[in-house]
């Protein structure tokens, strides 16, 4: 079932967008703040509507101004990292929208004794981390390839593979509240489990301690090259998606159900069920130009109540959807 977030009135509007633009006066020293910035220029879908105030940290104290002046002035707070796994609504997202692709080292700290830690920032992209970890001959990330996104949105999705997922490899990790107080959670306390984790909604991933393991570079580069390959014979390229739609349900697939319904080239406007792989519910402008995010929530939607009346299945979905109609 879709949650729907009803639009404020103009005046409503007209009245948080002064707030906003006031947040950022006197200008906060490193940071990006672009006023109604279309969602669709950072999802992989390629759709949705503006951000109120998309904002890019060049480092840890503008993000801290920010948290703390958003705070003050009571506007909502919202994450966005690589955007590949977001489905934004069309009326866009209210308020301050963080993304942390500035801040993204990936090192070996000098202070553990640990040679196979390694620190990652929330804005580091997953293929810079696989690439920090081949260089290396550290294993533990092959399951990154292909992966695409952000630290801050693998640790939050567990995202993985048939190779791996980050709760294999994550030993602790750093966020920011909005009070702006750093926290530190061991893995045990993530609450990770398959697509999911318990890292709590109203908290910025910062980074996450990974602890790899030597592996011969060898082995490393063919499990890489093995999973790229299965990715490219089973998965649609050139197409705006964000992956996987729906989890797979204990013991079975959500592409084999949705396929088994008969939904494969289901089209809703532009959104349609991918017909290379049917869990992969994507956008096809060739046919269609114009497609919109409503099209896409009407096929999710759609798929859901045929698979469950085909196979008395729920699938759960692993697309996040955010903002308003
Ligand atoms: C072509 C393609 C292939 C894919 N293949 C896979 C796959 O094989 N396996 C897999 O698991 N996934 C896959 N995905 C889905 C997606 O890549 C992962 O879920 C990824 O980890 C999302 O990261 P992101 O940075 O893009 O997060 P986003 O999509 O930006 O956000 C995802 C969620 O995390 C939250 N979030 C993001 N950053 C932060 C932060 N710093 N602090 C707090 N919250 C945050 C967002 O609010 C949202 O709820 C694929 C997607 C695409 C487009």
């Amino acid at each position: 079932m879709t949650e729907h977030v009803s639009a404020p009135s103009a005046s409503e509007r007209g009245a948080a967008l002064a707030t906003l633009l006031k947040l950022n006066d006197p200008p906060i020293i490193g940071l990006s703040a672009t006023p109604d910035d279309p969602m669709r220029r950072h999802t992989t879908l390629r759709l949705g509507g503006p951000a109120d105030l998309w904002c890019v940290p060049d480092d840890p104290g503008a993000l801290s101004a920010l948290l703390s002046r958003a705070n003050e002035a009571n506007v909502p707070v919202s994450f966005v990292g690589g955007g590949t796994n977001l489905l934004v609504r069309d009326g866009g997202i209210r308020g301050v929208v963080v993304n942390l692709r500035r801040i993204n080292r990936v090192s070996q700290p000098q202070e553990e004794s640990d040679p196979m830690l390694v620190a990652v920032e929330a804005g580091a992209s997953t293929g810079r981390v696989l690439q920090f970890a081949t260089s290396r001959a550290f294993g533990g990330v092959e399951f990154l390839a292909g992966v695409p996104g952000t630290v801050g949105g693998g640790l939050i999705m567990n995202a993985g593979t048939y190779l791996g997922e980050f709760t294999d490899v994550v030993i602790e990790v750093q966020s920011l509240n909005l009070r702006g107080e750093i926290i530190r959670r061991a893995h045990a306390d993530c609450g990770f489990r398959y697509r999911d984790s318990n890292l709590p909604k109203d908290e910025l991933i910062i980074g996450a301690l990974l602890r790899l393991r030597p592996r011969s570079l060898e082995a490393i580069e063919r499990d890489v090259a093995k999973l790229r390959e299965h990715r490219r014979q089973r998965e649609p390229m050139g197409v705006p998606n964000n992956g996987s739609t729906f989890k797979n349900p204990e013991g079975d697939y959500a592409g084999r159900l949705i396929e088994a319904a008969g939904l494969k080239g289901t089209r809703r406007g532009g959104a349609v069920v991918s017909d290379k792989h049917a869990n992969w519910l994507i956008v096809d402008r060739e046919v269609q130009p114009s497609c919109t995010s409503r099209d896409l929530i009407d096929l999710i939607e759609h798929v859901e109540g045929e698979v469950e009346r085909a196979h008395g299945v729920r699938l759960r979905r692993e697309v996040k959807i955010l903002g308003e109609d």
